[in-house]
């Protein structure tokens, strides 16, 4: 069984450049073995014009019967069920075992990664690949529901006949498929990556809790929205009904953040970081000016860590944690003993991963840290039993009728000692002339208050839920309009720290 992937390239942007993005030396035939026999990766072409890489799969039936996982499904009740182990399509046909393969030797560019070429691994290339013999259950209908939507220019499903001397069979199960379009190549093998199982719907291997996320990571940018996503997270999670179940409410989770256009490769700060330098009218002070060289997303992240160490905090929940800046400056410092972030897009915590280099952690400091998918509108057992909670730049990311859900889930229910909670002071907005009057920071701000109404919300949430509050100005206090970015420090009440002590 075997895929090829190509591409073309000029001079400037040799298409060989592919070798790189795939970790593969063009000039090199390598074989890896698998657990299945041995996957090897070669290149019938590489010039600067065109290159095509081909990954082939060499199956030994006979250890596949040997580890028992050979039979897969729907084989048509073979008469000879002991013959049927050794004689079946396994060792042609582009099953899952390929896509096994496939995360096996293109590990670093299914993750995207390319220190050698980063510029090639993100932007999108003319791609084309092939796959000769895909098992197609469901039909050639299905390959085009699943491929179609995912930016290929051409999905080209061939049905495969049966044998070409007796035309009059008709058609195999399995289809030729060609795709073709501009797409990043982390992007066209992650779809493979989860599809080819899919098309095969007959996974050789005990589907693992840790597959959801697998499938969620594979998924990432492209599942969510797609129209058989169902299909997808049942197929590929072999129906097992509580991982599928998983699966399909995080991506739920994806989706509404999608369709809320919670993007976070803009988020927030987009205007703001620059905007101080802007504000500055030629007649601030020397000090001032300093100042100003720290960015207001630094002072932001300095005033919230003040007010936690103030606070005595030694479990920390970064709630809407994004791309995880505040994370990482809790655990540079030692009296953070837990710090968790938890933001709704998948995407932000992978990037936060990535930053935290979460991967290469020590043991010890992995046990300091951990980064969840939750949604904050909803009451979520594991917020409970935290000193501290911040929202940093949050709260004007939602709507304002969804606020007091937000209110509940954490003053209600998680309840720390101390909340901190950052939003954009409006009245400032005046000072940044690269502002348009009237004009919110960022297109996600679904809005922003002035002093008097952070103030009136925040009094009310305090007096509802038996905290006390004050406010700190973050960034350069304005006489006149306030500082960019207001913080409120809430406290919980002393009698009812006491109450609920009692009560537990
Ligand atoms: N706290 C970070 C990021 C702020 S951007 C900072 O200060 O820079 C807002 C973040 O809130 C985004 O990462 C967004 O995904 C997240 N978010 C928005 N609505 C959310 C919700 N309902 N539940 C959880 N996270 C949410």
């Amino acid at each position: 069984m075997f895929l090829t992937i190509s591409t073309t390239g000029t001079h400037e942007r040799p298409a060989t450049d592919l070798g790189f993005l795939l970790h593969k030396h063009p000039d090199k035939a390598q074989a890896f073995s698998t657990s299945h026999g041995t996957a090897h990766v070669l290149y019938p072409e590489a010039s600067a014009e065109r290159c095509t890489a081909a990954l082939l799969l060499e199956i030994d039936p006979v250890a596949l019967v040997r580890r028992g996982k050979g039979k897969g499904k729907g084989r048509g009740g073979a008469p000879d069920a002991a013959l049927a182990q050794y004689v079946n399509d396994r060792p042609y046909a582009a099953s899952s075992l390929l896509a096994v393969a496939l995360s096996t030797v293109f590990k670093s560019a299914l993750r995207g990664v390319c220190a050698a070429r980063p510029e090639r691994a993100a932007e999108p290339l003319p791609l084309r690949i092939e796959v000769p013999a895909v098992p197609a259950r469901g039909g050639a209908e299905l390959v085009r529901a699943l491929f179609g939507p995912l930016g290929w220019t051409t999905v080209d499903v061939r049905p495969v006949v049966l044998d070409e001397t007796f035309p009059a069979w008709g058609d195999s199960r399995y289809v030729q498929l060609v795709l073709e379009g501009e797409l990043r190549l982390v992007d066209a093998l992650r779809q493979l990556y989860v599809l080819l199982p899919v098309l095969d719907d007959a996974k050789h291997y005990w589907v693992a809790p840790d597959e959801v996320e697998k499938l969620l990571r594979a998924g990432e940018g492209w599942l969510a929205g797609h129209p058989e996503r169902q299909l997808i997270t049942n197929r590929y999670l072999n129906r097992r009904w509580s991982l599928t179940r998983e699966a399909t409410e995080r991506l739920e989770l994806v989706r509404l953040a999608e369709a809320d256009d919670i993007g976070v490769e803009a988020i927030d700060n987009a205007v703001d970081d620059p905007a101080p330098d802007d504000e500055d009218t030629g007649t601030a002070e020397k000090t001032e000016k300093t100042e100003k060289t720290v960015s207001l997303a630094d002072q932001r992240r300095e005033a919230i860590l003040t007010a936690l160490r103030d606070a005595g905090a030694g479990s920390v929940l970064d709630l809407g944690c994004g791309q995880g800046q505040l994370v990482q400056a809790l655990l540079k410092d030692v009296r953070f003993g837990k710090v968790v972030g938890v933001d709704v897009s998948v995407r932000a915590l992978t990037v936060a991963a990535r930053r935290l280099k979460t991967e290469r952690m020590s043991e010890r400091q992995a046990e300091r840290v951990a980064l969840i998918q939750g949604s904050l509108t909803y009451t979520d057992k594991r917020l409970k039993g935290y000193d501290a909670a911040v929202l940093s730049e949050v709260i004007e990311h939602l709507d304002l009728p969804r606020l007091p859900a937000l209110e509940y889930a954490v003053f209600g229910t998680a309840r720390p000692a101390t909340v901190v909670v950052t939003t954009p002071n409006v009245e400032y907005n005046v000072r940044w002339e690269t502002l348009p009057a009237g004009h919110v920071r960022h297109r996600d701000h679904r809005f922003e208050w002035t002093r008097a109404e952070f103030r009136a919300w925040a009094d009310a949430v305090a007096a509802r839920h038996g905290y006390a509050v004050r406010y700190v100005p973050v960034g350069p206090d304005d006489p006149e309009v306030g500082p960019p970015t207001q913080m409120a420090v809430f406290t919980i009440a002393a009698t009812d720290t006491k109450k609920e002590e009692k009560a537990a």
